[in-house]
C-alpha cells in the first residue's frame, strides 16, 4: 500500500510540475506579446470568435488576437515567434472573413490575426490600360466591387459570394462561372506584399521573387501571410442577362456547358446545379425570372425527377439591349434543354454579383446560416464525370440534398501550373460542390451526421473507381493524405515550406505541416 501511496505521490509530483511550467510558459508568452511596440494590438479576452468559422464544427481557442493597424504590427509578431524558436509551441494564423469550414484559420493556443481590421493603406484603383486595384489583404471583394465600379471597372474573376476576404480566396483558388474566361482569381493577380514566417516582408510578382508569389496563390496560407495583393481589372457593364434553362439528361447538360466554354465569346459566365426531388421549383424562381413562354412553363412538371439547371449570363449595356437579345437566341438555340424552361431574368451587374447575400439574409432571419456546413468541394475529371454523376446523382443522393449542388466545368489552360493549387490531370475539369447545411441536433437525413456519410461514401466511391479526383478547400488531418493530394506537387510545396516558413508557424488549422517543439 506504501508503494502505492508513494507512485500516487511521485505522479501528482510530475503533473504538478507540468502545470506549473505551462502556466509559466503561458505568462510568459503573454506578458511577450504584450509587449510588443504595435500600431495595433492583442486582444487576450474577446477570443471566442476566432474559434468559429463558417462550417461551425471545429473550434480551437487561440491564446490571443491580433488586431493589426499596419503591415509591420504583423511582421513584428510573425518574428517575434520566429525567433522564440523550435522550442515554443505558438503558431500564427490569418484570419480573413472566418468562411473556412474546417477550422482553417484557426490556432490553437496560438494567435490569430484578425485581417479584416487590417485594411492598410486605402484601396487604390488604377485605371488605365492594364487596369488593376491595389487592396489589403483582410479586404472584402464586395468592397472592392462597389469601389472600382465607381470608375467603370470591376475584377474579372469571381467567387460566387462576395463577403469573402482577398487573402481567404486567393489562398485557395477564387473560382466562379467566369472561370472558364479569366481563370480563377489566383490568375487573376499583378503583385503581392507578403509576411512570411520568419517576418520578412516581401513583394512578389511574376518578375520579383517568383517561387514565392506562386507559392502564396492556393498556398493555404502555408507560405506567407498576404497584406496587399493588386487585383486586374477589365470594364464592368452595368447590367447582365441572367439566365436558366433545364435539363433532365445529365449528358446534354455537360455536352452544352463543355460547347459553351470552348469559346469565349458565347456567355460571361456558366455555371449549373443539380436539382434532387424539388417539385415546386419553377414558382420558386417566379419572384425572380420570367419564363420565356408561360404557358408551356407552366405544364412543365419535374415528378421528383433529378434535373440539372445551366446558368448562363451575358453582360450588356442597355444601349445594345436589341444586339444582345439576338445574340442570346442564337446562343440558346444551339443548346438542348427542355425548351419550356427557358427563364430570363434582367439585373444589375452589382446585384448578380452580389446574389448569395440576399439568400444569407433571409437564412440568417430564420437562425439558418449559422448551422454547421459540411461542405464537400470536389475537381472531377471530364472523362469521368459521368461515372461520377451516375453513382452520385443515381445511388448516393437519390432522395435529398442537403443544400444546392453545383456542376460546371472550367478550362485547366486558364490555370498557372506553378502556383500551389492542386488540379486533375486533364484539360476540362469539373468543379462539383456538395454546399449542405446540417440541421443542429438532428439524427435524420438532414442532420450533420447522415451528411458526413454521404460525403464519406462520395469519397470512397471516387477512391475505388479511380476517379482522380482532387478536393478543393482540401480537408485531410494527417501530413500522409496531404502528400497523397499534391502527389508529385508534394515535393516543391515541402521544399518552399521550408523556404518561407521553416519553423511551421503559419496556417497550422490546415493541419498539414506540425510545429517541431
Ligand atoms: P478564412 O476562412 O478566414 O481563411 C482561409 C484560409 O486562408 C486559412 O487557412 C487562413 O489562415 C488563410 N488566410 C486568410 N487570410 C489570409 C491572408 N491574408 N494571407 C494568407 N493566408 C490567409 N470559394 C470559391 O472559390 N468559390 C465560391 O464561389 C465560394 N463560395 C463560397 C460561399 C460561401 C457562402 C462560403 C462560406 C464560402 C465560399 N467559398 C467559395 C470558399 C471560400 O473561398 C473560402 O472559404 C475562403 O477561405 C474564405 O475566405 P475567408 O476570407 O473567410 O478566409
Amino acid at each position: 500500500e506504501r508503494n502505492i501511496l508513494s507512485i500516487r505521490s511521485f505522479l501528482i509530483l510530475i503533473l504538478t510540475c507540468i502545470t506549473i511550467k505551462f502556466n509559466l510558459g503561458f505568462s510568459g508568452t503573454l506578458s511577450s506579446l504584450q509587449t510588443l511596440p504595435l500600431n495595433g494590438h492583442f486582444s487576450f479576452d474577446e477570443i471566442h470568435h476566432a474559434a468559429r468559422d463558417f462550417g461551425n464544427r471545429y473550434r480551437y481557442l487561440p491564446l490571443a488576437v491580433l488586431h493589426p493597424k499596419s503591415v509591420s504590427d504583423i511582421a513584428i509578431t510573425i518574428n517575434h515567434v520566429w525567433q522564440m524558436g523550435p522550442g515554443s509551441e505558438l503558431t500564427v494564423a490569418a484570419r480573413g472573413h472566418g468562411h473556412s469550414l474546417q477550422g482553417q484559420a484557426q490556432a490553437h493556443r496560438g494567435v490569430v490575426i484578425n485581417m479584416e481590421s487590417f485594411r492598410g493603406p486605402q484601396m487604390q484603383v488604377h485605371p488605365g490600360k492594364n487596369p488593376y486595384v491595389d487592396v489589403s489583404g483582410g479586404e472584402l471583394w464586395i468592397n472592392i466591387l462597389h469601389e472600382s465600379m465607381k470608375y467603370g471597372l470591376a475584377p474579372k474573376s469571381w467567387t460566387d459570394y462576395l463577403h469573402l476576404t482577398v487573402g481567404g480566396t486567393l489562398s485557395n483558388a477564387g473560382i466562379s462561372g467566369q472561370a472558364f474566361r479569366h481563370g480563377p482569381q489566383i490568375s487573376n493577380v499583378h503583385q503581392l506584399e507578403v509576411v512570411t514566417g520568419k517576418g520578412d516582408v516581401l513583394n512578389c510578382s511574376e518578375k520579383q521573387n517568383a517561387d514565392l508569389f506562386h507559392g502564396v496563390l492556393g498556398g493555404l496560407g502555408q507560405f506567407g501571410i498576404i497584406t496587399r495583393a493588386q487585383i486586374s481589372l477589365e470594364p464592368a457593364p452595368k447590367m447582365v442577362k441572367w439566365i436558366r434553362v433545364l435539363y433532365s439528361d445529365f449528358s446534354a447538360f455537360t455536352r452544352d456547358q463543355e460547347h459553351l466554354i470552348s469559346a469565349e465569346n458565347r456567355f460571361d459566365y456558366v455555371e449549373g446545379f443539380v436539382i434532387i426531388n424539388r417539385t415546386g421549383l419553377l414558382n420558386n424562381w417566379r419572384s425572380s425570372f420570367n419564363p420565356e413562354d408561360p404557358v408551356q412553363a407552366s405544364q412543365f412538371e419535374s415528378d421528383g425527377r433529378t434535373l440539372f439547371c445551366l446558368e448562363l449570363t451575358k453582360h450588356f449595356n442597355s444601349d445594345k439591349i436589341d444586339m444582345i437579345n439576338k445574340e442570346i437566341e442564337n446562343l440558346l438555340s444551339e443548346l438542348s434543354y427542355i425548351s419550356s424552361t427557358l427563364f430570363m431574368s434582367e439585373v444589375s451587374y452589382i446585384e448578380f454579383l452580389d446574389r448569395v447575400h440576399g439568400s444569407e439574409v433571409k437564412l440568417r432571419s430564420k437562425g439558418l446560416w449559422e448551422v454547421p456546413h459540411p461542405w464537400l468541394n470536389l475537381l472531377v475529371p471530364r472523362s469521368k464525370i459521368h461515372n461520377f454523376a451516375q453513382e452520385v446523382f443515381g445511388n448516393i443522393l437519390t432522395d435529398t440534398s442537403n443544400g444546392p449542388i453545383l456542376v460546371y466545368p472550367v478550362n485547366k489552360s486558364k490555370w498557372d501550373n506553378r502556383t500551389s493549387i492542386v488540379l486533375p490531370d486533364e484539360d476540362v475539369f469539373y468543379l462539383v460542390a456538395f454546399l449542405s447545411s446540417a440541421v443542429p441536433s438532428s439524427t435524420g437525413t438532414d442532420g450533420l451526421e447522415h451528411i458526413l456519410t454521404q460525403n464519406r461514401r462520395i469519397l470512397d466511391f471516387c477512391e475505388a473507381a479511380e476517379i482522380g479526383v482532387k478536393q478543393y478547400l482540401p480537408h485531410y488531418t494527417t501530413q500522409k493524405e496531404w502528400q497523397a493530394h499534391f502527389g508529385p506537387r508534394w515535393e516543391i510545396f515541402m521544399q518552399r515550406k521550408s523556404a518561407y516558413d521553416p519553423l511551421a508557424i503559419l496556417a497550422p488549422g490546415q493541419k498539414i505541416f506540425q510545429k517541431a517543439i
